[in-house]
């Protein structure tokens, strides 16, 4: 970074120090991902400074003939890898995708169904504490408290008494796959539209090692920097009859000039999701998820809803005598990231939580396979069972350090 050493030091020893602390601790935080150096030279390049209102072929601004050239082939790549209909690359993020998802089809005020966030759904699915709720009338289904899992028969008879509009499936703590035919039979049958927010999942969908919602909902959301590792951003894939009217949401509707520097990185992404490798990557990303659940269940910790079918398991930590904010603090201490998060009728308040919610894509991303994840497990296990020893502490964190150094981040 010669020229920003040279016009701001002070912000590129932060940046430095960022990508130091990367590095040299374990990251397991589940929405994120290390990106190839590829998708961040696309998002670090030149196309971060054009203005480009509109789409390709039909801008407002003059001088967009790379621009075109760039959305139109992240537009493209986006169909294929997914099978979708209709690609907008354009959101900036995955609440822009959500909000302008439900601005496209429906009028403030209408009915939505949506997970609940205390059970593993997503703020910008109608949380009181979003602005989604002011603007639509949500109502929320939850997990069955026996099994920890969706209960299609409860989202059912909510659909028939609530008659929503629209549902949305689709979550961020919830360690299950979801039965997106059974809930688009359940939409069908109200005559609601269907929204699956796939943004942890996009990646493993990409790589086809879990099912795609795309062939059964009107809309599906996502976030690309998570498992598919694609750097900031969302995307919006609908049916065609569904893409003007998603379009204009989003511009003139809801966002102004395209982010063409995070969408030369998308488009980079949707390239080597293709190749084997990332195939692999996702594949063992799933296997290592299911290591760390098996791993932690013999050292005696309780996975909520029994176990993991894909990238996350969420940790029960009462057994333990731990609350989440406890655990959160103590791992990062060692240099291990993973962040606090509510269980299933969580006694604590958010911001303390029972939990802990463990991902395994950036691991999987610098290479680790099962008998690191085994090591993991236990460097985890010694350092939350002795948190007030802190010889052990510094034990572990020498280990972390050591893995850390065997597997550095792949450019
Ligand atoms: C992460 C996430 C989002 C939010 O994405 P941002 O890019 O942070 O806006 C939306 N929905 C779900 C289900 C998520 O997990």
């Amino acid at each position: 970074m010669p020229y920003l050493m040279k016009d701001d030091p002070q912000v590129a020893r932060i940046i430095q120090d960022e990508e130091s602390r990367v590095e040299n601790t374990l990251n397991l935080i589940a929405a994120e991902n290390h990106a190839p150096r590829s998708v961040l030279e696309a998002q670090g390049s030149i196309f971060s400074l054009k203005a480009a209102e509109g789409f390709p072929g039909n801008r407002f601004h003059a001088g967009c003939r790379h621009a075109d050239a760039l959305e139109s082939l992240a537009v493209s790549r986006a169909k294929d890898l997914y099978g979708a209909d209709h690609a907008n690359v354009q959101p900036h993020s995955g609440v822009s995708a959500n909000l302008a998802v439900y601005f496209s089809v429906l009028d403030v005020g209408e009915r939505i169904l949506s997970m609940k966030l205390s059970h593993g759904g997503h703020l910008s699915h109608g949380d009181a504490a979003s602005m989604t709720s002011r603007c639509f009338n949500f109502q929320h289904y939850g997990l069955n408290l026996k099994t920890e899992q969706i209960d299609y028969d409860e989202l059912e008879n909510l659909a028939k008494a609530f008659e929503p509009r629209m549902i949305v499936a689709g979550a961020s703590s919830y360690p299950r796959l979801i039965d997106y035919e059974r809930v688009a039979e359940i939409a069908q049958s109200v005559s609601a539209l269907l929204l699956v927010d796939m943004a942890h999942i996009a990646g493993l969908v990409a790589a086809r090692v879990i099912p795609s919602p795309v062939p059964h909902a009107d809309f599906v959301t996502f976030t690309t920097y998570k498992t598919l590792r694609a750097g900031r951003g969302g995307i919006i894939l609908c049916k065609q009859k569904y893409a003007d009217r998603i379009n204009r949401s989003i511009f003139p509707g809801g966002q102004g000039t395209p982010s063409l520097n995070l969408i030369a990185a998308k488009a980079v992404c949707f390239h080597l999701a293709l190749a084997d490798d990332f195939v692999q990557l996702q594949k063992d990303t799933l296997i290592n998820a299911s290591c760390f659940a098996a791993e932690f269940e013999r050292l005696g910790y309780r996975m909520v809803s029994g176990g993991t079918e894909n990238h996350l398991v969420l940790i029960d930590l009462r057994s333990k005598g731990l609350t989440g904010a406890l655990a959160e603090e103590t791992l990062e201490s060692v240099g291990i990231i993973v962040n606090r998060n509510v269980i299933p009728a969580d006694p604590e308040r958010p911001e303390v939580s029972s939990g802990i919610r463990i991902g395994s894509p950036a691991i999987t991303t610098r290479g680790m396979l099962e008998p690191e994840v085994r090591q993991i497990a236990r460097m985890m296990d010694s350092a939350m069972s002795n948190i007030e020893n802190a010889q052990i502490l510094k034990q572990v964190a020498r280990e972390v350090q050591d893995l850390c150094k065997q597997f550095p981040i792949k450019k």
